[in-house]
């Protein structure tokens, strides 16, 4: 789809974005203004506007997937514990129309909101972050 964001940064063409993983069925990088260091969305590489669009087979692949790429951001992050969320249609939340899993690594101290407060990286924090994380599969 031409004009979707995410299809973009997949196609890594005109938007960048710091990768996390990849592989046939999923792109992975860091949310450029995450509710958490190390908030990594999970996007499959196929154009499904939401949850409902996606074919029961593709989605058992990306529930794998999701698992393999939050292991690998808990270890990375050495976080507590990891929210997975999906945000589905305008009321619900999503803002890009191109069904993606967030991934917000969570601290037992944390105070937390999300869709809220948003942080921001300091400089060369996402590479640094992003390396981490490839590290850690
Ligand atoms: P949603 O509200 O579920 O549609 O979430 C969309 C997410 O995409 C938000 O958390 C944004 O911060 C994130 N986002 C939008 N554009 C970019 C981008 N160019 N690079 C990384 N993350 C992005
Ligand atoms: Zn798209």
């Amino acid at each position: 789809m031409t004009s979707c964001i995410f299809c973009k940064i997949i196609a890594k063409g005109e938007i960048p974005s710091t990768e996390v993983y990849e592989d046939d069925n999923v792109y992975a990088f860091l949310d450029n203004s995450p509710s958490s260091i190390g908030h990594t969305l999970v996007v499959p590489k196929k154009h499904y506007e939401n949850l409902f669009d996606i074919p029961d087979a593709e989605l058992g692949i990306l529930g794998a997937r999701v698992k393999k790429v939050a292991r690998a951001v808990k270890d990375a992050l050495k976080a507590d514990g990891i929210n997975i969320s999906m945000n589905n249609g305008r009321a619900a939340g999503q803002v890009v129309f191109h069904a993606h899993i967030h991934i917000i690594p969570r601290f037992n101290d944390d105070i937390f909101s999300h869709g809220k407060e948003r942080k921001q990286y300091r400089d060369g924090e996402m590479v640094e972050i992003a390396s981490k994380i490839r590290k850690s599969f």
